[in-house]
């Protein structure tokens, strides 16, 4: 879509091009359990980004020489298909998708109780199959339920979420057309059980005060993904039991 240079993100009303209040994050759909043959895997379609994730493991290493003696070797694949984008993205890894399979790694690793499987590998795919803005926060937060449908033993979920800054004014869930025009990309990810930040990216130029509201911004939205997360996982893992009409409900 082409729009004029001096186009406002923000209107009158002060709603966002697609229609968003300034705290609002983008409509999200997600599917725990997608795929048949992974051992976990996860969908997640956040606005216009659509991603999937397969996690396997605690498996054998390859190559064997990564094998470690005292815990699992965890490992993440951050990849763009090549349709993900407006122009055809090269398919040879780039030097960003390398950093963001770094950067969702860690944002990860320290939920995953890597000390129960000494000797293994647990892998994690991430898929990007249509990008709009903000996919490392929706491949954080996918990755981790897929996580949990791979049965690997986490210390809690990981949930992501951004903030930024457009026309002046702090906003939650940048999208494509915002982190580009945008003044400033705030990416967060929260183990909301441990009480703990996992990612912290920062990318433009914020004053000391949009900071501190751009990171609460950005720790409110986790914390509604993270319920999301839950939701995902409970109609996943919900079992009902008909037995003389009683309706027994496990999680
Ligand atoms: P994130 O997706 O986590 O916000 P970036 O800020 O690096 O990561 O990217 C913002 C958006 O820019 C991506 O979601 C994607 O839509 C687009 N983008 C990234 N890399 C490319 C690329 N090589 N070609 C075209 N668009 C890209």
């Amino acid at each position: 879509m082409k729009r004029k240079e001096d186009e406002k993100l923000i209107d009158k009303k002060g709603l966002r091009l697609d229609g968003r209040r300034l705290d609002e994050i983008r409509p999200i759909k997600i599917e725990v359990g997608f795929l048949e043959k992974a051992n976990g895997s996860a969908y997640v379609e956040w606005g216009k980004n659509k991603i999937l994730v397969a996690v396997y493991g605690p498996r054998e290493v390859h190559p064997r020489h990564l094998t470690l003696t005292h815990r699992a070797l965890f490992r993440c694949r951050y990849h763009m298909a090549p349709f993900s984008t407006e122009e055809r993205k090269h398919p040879a890894p780039s030097r960003r998708e390398v950093e963001l399979s770094k950067v969702i790694r860690s944002a990860l690793e320290p939920v995953v109780f890597t000390e129960l499987y000494p000797r293994t590998g647990v892998d994690a795919f991430i898929e990007v199959l249509e990008s709009d803005g903000g996919t490392r926060c929706a491949g954080i937060t996918a990755t981790s339920l897929a996580l949990v449908d791979a049965g690997i033993p986490l210390k809690g979920l990981v949930a992501a979420c951004a903030a930024g800054k457009i026309d002046g004014e702090v906003v939650l869930d940048l999208d494509g057309i915002e982190d580009q025009k945008g003044e400033a990309d705030l990416p967060v990810a929260i183990a909301p059980r441990r009480n703990e930040v996992t990612l912290l990216q920062m990318d433009g130029i914020f004053s000391y005060d949009e900071f501190k509201k751009a990171l609460g911004l950005a720790v409110e939205g986790c914390k509604r993904i993270h319920d999301m997360q839950k939701e995902a996982l409970r109609r996943k893992y919900t079992i009902v039991k008909e037995e003389n009409g009683m309706i027994d409900e496990e999680v």
